[in-house]
């Protein structure tokens, strides 16, 4: 074969692929998809209608009814996306268990009341104190949402991610980090110092995030500076432009003594670029906190950031791989005000806060999260998104250094449904079928119930004693599992050693009582046994 040709043979089993894929879901039999059903499932999987790759699609689709014919073509013009997604072979394959329990955690955290609103402009001061919206997105582009997920806020602290990206992509990280140091503050976010050598401790308190603004295309008109960071946020939430609240960055810049103070520290300490204009950087600062976004859109953006860069709708790379390492390091070290130590400790990801209310956090490789409601703790986080993030680690295998024992309590969104006691059951039955001692060890290590059953009610003990494996036999009796558990035919571990010879095994699973019930014998012996 030469590359780029496909065999006759090749190109059948794609074709019969294919054609399985389109039979699995034509449920009417009638040989075709419509929009609605192809919408439908690819809903299911997470991917909207409203998602640019989605719309070519559709707009390739047409209203008419989808034959095989055409369906092959859907699939062969988009990249996978169809096909994975009907397969379940997108980032999070079980999408609606993963929505469910979301959805879960949204309706136990509503009744959340506590904290207050920010109040130190009037515009933060006015917003309804009980809205609460949570959108995620995975690196695949899987959609959900929840609440208040359309109505608009400003990023205020979270811009300072975007911000430091930006000046990363511009200068690298030598010459920015001349300017910015890269280390927790351990103090408050606008807190009046500065490291020993007279920069500002990190880009995500405020001192940071002036100085990443100083960096970013400074020979630039203010506007054209702006444009710039908010073509980025645009790109980087897919394509939707965001907003802008010139009323916050009027008050904003109305009550700044506090920035103003902080930007004289570091002029005093020529911490700044040669030729920064003082006052414009700050206007710069505060223009990047009043940019607004929805919910939705910020669950993009930390997608984009959860995928390295590259923003899971476009398919675009926004920024490079390496800066994005160095944000999510810092976001994890500092990106949570005087909690981010503590948050680092019991969550363990990267995620930025903001006075709105505004929560990204980002699932490296795996999904962005939005969390959005103004009431904040005293340490200026949003109390029902701390709460959000509590539940999502009890919930999942997310925090990156999650103990096994931990892992095995919490679901995994990378698999599949039932994917992992499936998998589990069946390496089990198999170590135990070879007598594998150390395999059997290991998967009890891990939390695998050592007295589980597959779908043909046979369990390790009954594979174990079948083929003689007396250590293991022995292994898993001392583990107290059942020692007479009934598989579909009737059959017992015991008359398995019974029936095969196997008179060691058969003495240690002997009743010392008789037992009175005689199980049915019925099963075919298994081929080669
Ligand atoms: N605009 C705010 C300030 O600089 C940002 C506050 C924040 O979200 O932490 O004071």
């Amino acid at each position: 074969m030469t590359s780029g040709t496909r065999t006759t043979g090749e190109h059948g089993a794609v074709t019969a692929a294919y054609r399985a894929l389109f039979d699995a879901f034509d449920d009417d039999r009638s040989q075709t998809l419509s929009r609605a059903e192809l919408v439908g499932h690819l809903g299911a999987a997470g991917i909207k209608e409203d998602d640019p790759r989605i719309r070519a699609i559709l707009d390739a689709a047409g209203e008419a009814e989808m034959d095989f014919a055409g369906f092959v073509t859907l699939i062969q013009h988009h990249s996978g996306l169809v096909q994975r997604a009907m397969q379940g072979t997108l980032a999070v394959p079980d999408f609606t268990g993963l929505t469910a329990e979301v959805d879960r955690m949204y309706r136990e955290t509503l009744p959340v009341r506590t904290g207050q609103v920010a109040d130190y402009i009037p515009q933060l001061a006015r917003v309804d104190p009980e809205q609460f919206a949570v959108s995620l997105c995975t690196v695949d582009g899987q959609r959900h949402d929840i609440g208040d997920f359309d109505t608009a806020f400003c990023v205020q602290s979270v811009s300072k991610t975007v911000s430091y990206c930006l000046a990363l992509e511009e200068h690298g990280v030598d010459l920015t980090h001349r300017h910015v140091g890269r280390e927790p503050s351990g103090q408050s976010f606008n807190e009046l110092t500065l490291n020993r050598q007279g920069r500002p401790h990190n880009p995500m308190i405020n001192a940071g995030a002036i100085m990443s603004c100083s960096l970013i295309r400074p020979g630039l008109p203010l506007a054209d500076r702006f444009d710039h960071v908010a073509q980025t946020w645009q790109r980087l939430a897919g394509g939707r432009r965001p907003g802008f609240n010139n009323a916050v960055y009027l008050s904003e810049r109305d009550t700044a003594d506090r920035n103003f103070a902080l930007g004289y520290a570091m002029r005093e300490s020529n911490a700044f670029p040669p030729g920064t204009d003082l006052r414009e950087t700050l206007e710069f600062y505060f223009q990047c906190c009043s940019i607004e976004l929805d919910a939705r859109m910020l669950g993009v953006v930390a997608a984009t950031l959860a995928a390295g860069g590259v923003c899971p709708l476009t398919g675009e790379r926004v920024f490079g791989e390496t800066t994005v390492q160095h944000c999510l390091s810092l976001m994890t070290s500092c990106g949570m005000y005087d909690f981010s130590g503590e948050f680092a400790f019991t969550i363990g990801l990267p995620a930025k806060s903001g006075v709105s209310g505004a929560l990204m956090v980002v699932i490296p490789q795996l999904m962005g999260v939005c969390v959005w409601s103004p009431r904040l703790d005293e340490l200026g986080n949003s109390v029902r998104g701390i709460e959000m993030c509590r539940k999502l680690v009890e919930t999942f295998q997310v925090h990156p250094h999650a103990a096994q024992e931990t892992r095995a309590a919490r679901k995994d969104p990378r698999r599949r449904r039932n994917q992992s006691a499936v998998e589990s059951v069946v390496a089990l039955c198999w170590a135990a079928s070879q007598g594998d001692l150390d395999e059997v060890r290991r998967l009890a290590s891990s939390g695998v119930d050592l007295g589980a059953a597959d779908y043909d009610g046979r369990t390790a003990l009954h594979l174990a004693a079948s083929e003689g494996r007396t250590d293991v036999v022995r292994y898993l009796l001392g583990r107290n599992v059942d020692t007479a558990p009934v598989d579909r035919w009737g059959g017992t571990p015991l008359h398995d050693a019974e029936r095969e010879g196997h008179a060691t095994v058969a003495d240690l699973l002997r009743p010392t009582v008789p037992r009175q019930k005689q199980p049915r014998r019925n099963r075919p012996a298994p081929a080669g046994d």
